[in-house]
């Protein structure tokens, strides 16, 4: 049975009841038409107003209104479709009007080819261009190019990378820069040169992850600080993000490793007010114009004075609920003036500069952005969850 016949019958006369039987069927009009277009493309024309007479024949052929290949299907298998087959023969009668597009005269006119101009001249060289060597055969070899491709899948961003970005652009747009740092680190720049004495507890063997006496897996992100001061010295603005670990047992909110993000202010003047100022207009880039910010007093070796800023819960608005422990706000970093010591161990001058910095969890970031439950998802690989962002 030739297409035009096949098309003059109803899916029922056809025999053809499911979904699969619909996808051959249109498998084999696209392909009828794939052959119909390179046939002309392959035989070419001799004059331009054969070639638009060829051209025009086959568009007609498919695409007329009246009797149109197209308005054939239409007619005899989309109308009168079973109701359970209807989507699919609908699905399929798009995407072959879709393919069909290559049919219209314009697009045919540029691939079909004139034979008086199949002798071209490149740098000299007469070519006798191979349009007119095609055969039947040599069409009939040709893979089917009307198949369905492979559909490889496309990534998207992990939700921290996303967070991460999001919380860099704020900075960069503010002129800070980035700065990174080895995830392997010294001990010296880990705890020394940030005021962190012998005695404190996060240099404990429970708390850090030590390669030997002198290395460790850094703990968090502020060991950049002192190298950044020394490889740029003051004035400097940056951001440092990165992977940091700890001696933390994986549970629904620690991971042993996680995801920090560090800033550091140095400059003539630096006071209080810049550190307020700066990550007041942070969190409400971040977290909408309406948030409010409350900063409380606390204690870090490397600063002084040292931070806390909570943000109002953004969940009942302030109001308290389980999730800010019914107090209304939620911490979100550690901040404070970078203590002198360190602006010395840096090879700044803490007589001329001075400098605020703050350190942030990326990884809680993102909990609190996408409403997830459990820092564990975010580090297991599960396409299922990762796919949803
Ligand atoms: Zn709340």
């Amino acid at each position: 049975m030739t297409i035009e016949e096949k098309t003059g019958k109803t899916l029922a006369e056809l025999a053809v009841s499911d979904a699969q039987g619909v996808e051959s069927l249109f498998a084999e009009v696209r392909a009828a038409m794939e052959v119909g277009r390179q046939n002309l493309v392959a035989r070419g024309a001799s004059t331009e107003k054969e070639r638009e007479q060829m051209c025009k024949a086959l568009r007609d052929r498919w695409l007329a209104r009246k009797n149109g290949l197209l308005a054939q299907i239409d007619e005899y298998w989309l109308k009168p479709a079973a109701r359970e087959l209807k989507p699919a023969v609908g699905r399929q009668f798009n995407a072959l009007r879709q393919a069909a597009a290559w049919l219209e005269v314009p697009a045919l006119l540029d691939d079909v080819p004139l034979k008086r101009d199949a002798t071209v001249e490149v740098k000299g060289v007469s070519l006798e261009a191979s349009v007119g060597q095609v055969t039947a055969s040599s069409i009939r070899d040709l893979h089917d190019l009307t198949l369905p491709g492979y559909r490889r899948p496309v990534g998207s961003l992990h939700p921290v990378t996303r967070m991460q970005r999001e919380i860099e652009e704020v900075f960069l747009n503010l002129g800070y820069g980035i700065e990174e740092g080895p995830e392997i680190e010294s001990v010296y720049y880990n705890f020394d040169a940030l005021n962190i004495p012998e005695t404190h507890p996060s240099r404990d063997d429970w708390d850090t992850l030590y390669i030997d006496s002198k290395t460790l897996l850094r703990t968090h992100t502020s060991p950049v600080q002192i190298r950044a001061m020394k490889k740029y010295g003051a004035p400097l603005y940056i951001i440092i993000p990165g992977k940091c670990y700890r001696h933390d047992n994986p549970d629904s909110s620690h991971s042993p490793m996680f995801h920090q993000i560090e800033g550091l202010a140095i400059d003539k003047d630096i006071t209080f007010a810049d550190l307020k100022g700066t990550l007041d207009f942070f969190a409400k880039k971040l977290f909408g114009e309406k948030i409010r910010t409350r900063f409380q007093p606390s204690f870090f070796p490397f600063t002084e004075p040292s931070g806390e800023v909570a943000i109002n819960c953004t969940l009942c608005d302030g109001q308290g609920c389980p999730v800010c422990k019914e107090s209304g706000w939620v911490e979100v970093m550690g901040c404070g003036m970078v203590h002198p010591e360190v602006l010395r161990n840096g090879g700044v001058d803490p007589a001329k500069y001075s400098g605020w910095a703050f350190g942030l969890g990326v990884d809680r970031y993102a909990l609190m952005k996408y409403g997830i439950n459990d820092i564990q998802l975010l580090f297991q690989s599960d396409v299922r969850f990762l796919e949803q962002f």
